[in-house]
């Protein structure tokens, strides 16, 4: 894998899905619902490489050797709370998947990641861990998870999230250059707040309906 890889996916359902929730108007029902929808095609997307066995198996008219996912079950991290919008989305096509929590909060002063809570499946050492939050704006709370989750050394780690600002990515892949990030756009940059402008405005509040 090339180091600091990430990936835009850019399908037309992707794009016109995440205008939609860009919208200001948009109600927390719709928003929710279409972080769902997004969350599934990206995992659609992200699991594009996961390796395949060949096993036998018998349809109503023949045998025959067919392609079946190999290995351990996936396990998608939550990066709490904005990061539950998009685990149902994604456990629609991948159900077997572990989830993991991981709880930090933003500094509104230093704007840096605090951990609260941290609970991972067992055996994460043999699977793939999915990592999920809709936004890396600072990149902070995303290098604190991922810095805390390599503690549990999974076979490997993808981050996925519906936005990223420039300065986020460039900050996350300093520190972890091996962990390929999947979004669904790259906007402009970070305003005074650490917002990414012009982004979607704050996903828990609008996800949660908290504002
Ligand atoms: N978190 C959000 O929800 N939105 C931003 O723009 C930045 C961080």
């Amino acid at each position: 894998m090339t180091a600091g890889t990430v990936t835009v996916i850019d399908h037309p359902l992707v794009q016109h899905k995440l205008t939609l929730m860009r919208q200001k108007e948009r109600s927390t029902n719709s928003f929710r619902e279409l972080l769902c929808e997004i969350s599934t095609l990206l995992a659609y997307e992200v699991t594009r490489d996961l390796p395949l066995v060949y096993q036998e198996i018998e349809t109503p008219f023949a045998k025959m050797q067919a392609p079946m996912l190999e290995g351990k079950k996936v396990v998608l991290v939550n990066i709490l709370r904005a990061g539950t919008g998009m685990v149902d989305g994604m456990l629609r096509i991948l159900p077997s998947a572990r989830v993991g929590h991981i709880g930090l909060y933003r500094d509104p002063e230093t704007l840096g990641a605090v951990e609260y809570y941290f609970k991972m499946p067992n055996e994460i050492g043999d699977r793939e861990v999915i990592v999920v939050d809709p936004m890396i704006a600072t990149g902070n709370s995303a290098i604190a998870a991922v810095e805390r989750i390599k503690t549990a050394r999974p076979k490997a780690i993808k981050f996925v999230c519906i936005l990223a600002s420039p300065e986020g990515l460039a900050s996350f892949h300093e520190v972890h250059p091996d962990v390929p990030i999947f979004a669904a756009a790259v906007d402009e940059g970070l305003d005074e707040h650490g917002y990414i402008r012009p982004g979607l405005g704050d996903a828990g509040d609008r996800l949660f309906g908290t504002k």
